[in-house]
């Protein structure tokens, strides 16, 4: 019985969903928060139950052997070395990876030089492999890029048109992310038009942080976020695309420096910096029903860049099958799906299923029939996706 752990190292937190791959069923899944802080938060779920724990936890090395310690402790697994494979999201692989890999001494290197463009994020992952291969050293490790899925975009969509020698010289070019979630949502959306030798897909990824993907025959052609993260749609805190003078323009007249701009425009904007509410999606849709006017447009414009994106991408992919929603946003908000698909409607010929948007749950198809294009809800799952790479590639 091979068990296998999808980790997702942040900069303060560790998410793990342990996976049963007989039957791929969740044995257990939590995490861990406001690690290097006295009051950092365990949350675990096992058996219906869920526990929540405030403690002080040092490091990512603690937060593991935590973590490890109470599964023992609560027989959620009778040793450590059930645990035969150890999956780590990686933000960052970079143009060396268009598929995950099993962990060697290549790709920490690969992992560390990357952290240039993730400063955040792959250094927390790699604090994340080297507890977990201490704490269980016969298992396994796979890295899980979430770039990877967009490796195929074609120079042309991913070279930025300024001098060239600043992708050649310094690789910036678009890398995209969110690739597993655009990668699993995608595919269950080609089986669920019954597998097509040809499919044309727009997956909307909405949730705290947001992107589109245009998916052509199951593989990326496009897709919203760049360099890093930043670019695109409106996200919660996020501001997405904006024309760069605005950055100048604001260091001359305002006196910012660029630190603290790229701090306003992925901490201070988006949904947050629009509402002056909140970077939550269900705040701001609250406000908004009380008659706050910014949290208004704040959904206003939110729903428009992502359109603008939808229209871009029915144009590259020339049409499409389908369109699915997914995160936190997408998979749990029927008001902001309809506000999204009326702008649509015109447009599109879509037809929604009013019913199925607003009293289904789970993975469904919204639209009616007669609608001319299909729109699904696909609730995301990444954890699955590093799951099965992780047995595959350690043949577990
Ligand atoms: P994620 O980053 O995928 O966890 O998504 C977080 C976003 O999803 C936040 O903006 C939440 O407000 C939003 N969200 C989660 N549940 C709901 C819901 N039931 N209705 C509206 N928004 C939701």
């Amino acid at each position: 019985m091979a068990k296998v752990i999808a980790v997702n190292a942040g900069s303060s937190s560790l998410k793990f969903q342990l996976f049963e791959m007989n039957d791929e069923s969740v044995i257990t899944s939590g995490v861990v928060e406001r690690i290097g802080f006295e009051d950092a938060i365990f949350t675990i779920k096992y058996s219906g139950k869920k526990e929540v724990k405030t403690l002080p936890i040092k490091d990512h090395k603690v937060a593991v052997h935590l973590l490890l310690d109470t599964l023992i402790e609560n027989k959620i697994v009778d040793s450590l070395e059930d645990i035969k494979g150890v999956g780590h999201r990686v933000v960052q692989g970079g143009a060396y990876y268009d598929k995950s890999v099993v962990i060697n001494d290549q790709v920490v290197a690969h992992i560390d030089e990357l952290k240039k463009l993730a400063p955040l994020h792959n250094p927390a992952h790699l604090t994340g492999y080297y507890a977990f291969k201490e704490a269980i050293p016969s298992a396994g490790a796979v890295a899980v890029f979430d770039t990877a899925f967009h490796q195929t975009l074609e120079p042309r969509c991913f070279i930025y048109p300024i001098p060239y020698k600043f992708y050649e010289e310094h690789n910036v070019r678009k890398y995209g992310a969110h690739g597993t979630s655009h990668y699993y949502v995608s595919q269950r959306a080609i089986d669920l038009l019954g597998n097509p030798e040809e499919s044309k897909i727009i997956v909307a990824h909405l949730g705290a942080g947001g992107s589109l993907s245009a998916v052509k025959n199951g593989k990326s052609l496009n897709t919203s976020m760049g360099f890093t993260p930043l670019a695109g749609i409106m996200m919660g805190t996020r501001s997405g695309d904006l024309d760069p003078s605005v950055l100048d323009y604001l260091i001359e007249v305002v006196g910012m420096d660029m630190k603290e701009l790229i701090t306003m425009l992925n901490k201070e904007s988006g949904l947050l910096g629009v509402s002056g509410v909140s970077s939550d999606f269900r705040d701001i849709q609250q406000a908004a029903n009380e008659g706050n006017e910014r949290a208004q447009l704040a959904i206003d414009i939110f729903y428009r860049r992502v359109i603008a994106y939808i229209g871009r991408y029915f144009v590259a992919l020339g049409g499409v099958d389908a369109i699915c929603f997914t995160a936190g946003i997408g998979e749990n908000s029927a008001f902001a799906r309809k506000g999204i698909i009326d702008l649509l409607t015109d447009a599109f010929g879509i037809v929604l299923d009013d019913d199925a948007n607003e009293n289904g749950s789970g993975e469904r198809l919204i639209t009616k029939p007669e609608s001319k294009v299909k729109i699904y809800v696909i609730p995301t799952n990444e954890e699955l996706v590093i799951a099965r790479d992780t047995n595959r590639l350690l043949e577990l």
